[in-house]
């Protein structure tokens, strides 16, 4: 080939690509990214990494057990127009057979167009109070696993939207950092507060994943939110417990019931402490714990507080 002729291939081939950009363009390809996400802490988590390129939509609303939702015909017509869904996985959203799993096949939706936040997190399971070996879903109270899932869904973005991949690496990475420094505050705090007084007992056992990780003994009334709450039975439980560990303080959650709690608090003497831990969901706009990272900082000090009492 002569130069000439490969000179001209190159300028036909460039004019072809300024060609096609302006015209995409035209057509929108700025357009953000359109996903559905399950619940709140997903749905924080793409939107701060996404940024501008990303819709999210919400399926669980705040105030809502994510572990037993029921669709919308609203979230049914806005999953079909989705490019993407983002879920957390680990039985959060009842898997196999729960209300996600009815909601993607009741659409035929894409498996390639499925995200799951929590494939590089190793389960726990809530071995007593249930019938059989059952995934504690609430993986996403420690940190450690907070940063895996920004991971995953830094990962994700990038693979759907190759285009604003530079976009998406910075903000992830930003992300992931504060994360870490978070996980460190969480390591420091800690490793200060002595034995005896690093004990957590709230309502439900959800916190098991940053219990292991922080060496914090840990007592609950009930199992799971989906399983019966506050039996005298379970009560009865939990007393035992907080009368034979002592801890300085109960917790209760912000989603749930007190008055199992105020029981327990009653029997044993032990005060509840007066500021909610959160759990399942991040907090309203108004809160102080109203996106993932100021969740995680929120409960910390509350944690902290509490055992230092
Ligand atoms: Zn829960």
């Amino acid at each position: 080939m002569d130069l000439i002729k490969k000179l001209s291939g190159i300028l036909v081939a460039l004019l072809i690509l300024t060609g096609c950009s302006s015209e995409t363009a035209d057509e929108g390809t700025d357009e953000p990214l359109k996903i559905t996400s399950t619940f709140s802490i997903m749905t924080d988590m793409v939107e701060a990494i996404g940024g501008e390129h990303v819709e999210v939509y919400n399926l669980v609303p705040l105030g809502t057990d994510p572990h037993e939702y029921d669709p919308k015909p609203e979230d049914i017509q806005f999953l079909t127009d989705s490019d993407a869904l983002f879920y957390n996985g680990l039985n959060l959203e009842g898997e196999n057979g729960g209300w996600l799993d009815k909601l993607v096949s009741s659409v035929d939706y894409d498996e390639d167009k499925i995200f799951r936040a929590t494939d590089d997190v190793e389960p726990m399971y809530l071995a007593e109070g249930t019938a059989d070996e059952e995934i504690n879903p609430h993986s996403f109270i420690d940190p450690n696993v907070g940063i895996k899932m920004a991971e995953a869904v830094k990962s994700a973005l990038i693979e759907l939207d190759e285009e604003n991949s530079e976009y998406y690496k910075e903000r992830g990475e930003d992300y992931i950092n504060e994360l870490k420094e978070i996980e460190n505050d969480y390591r420091q705090t800690f490793e200060d507060i002595p034995d005896d007084r690093r004990i957590l007992i709230a309502s439900e056992f959800a916190f098991q994943y940053l219990t292991e990780q922080y060496n914090i003994q840990e007592g609950y009334i009930w199992a799971i939110d989906t399983e019966e709450n506050g039996s005298p039975q379970q009560i009865k439980d939990a007393t035992d417990f907080v009368k034979k560990h002592q801890p300085p303080v109960l917790f209760v959650e912000s989603n749930v019931d007190r008055r199992p709690m105020e029981a327990v608090s009653k029997e044993s003497g032990v005060p509840i402490y007066d500021k909610p831990l959160y759990s399942d969901e991040i907090g309203n706009q108004d809160s102080e714990a109203s996106t993932y990272l100021d969740y995680l900082r929120y409960n910390l000090n509350v944690l902290s507080d509490g055992m230092n009492q």
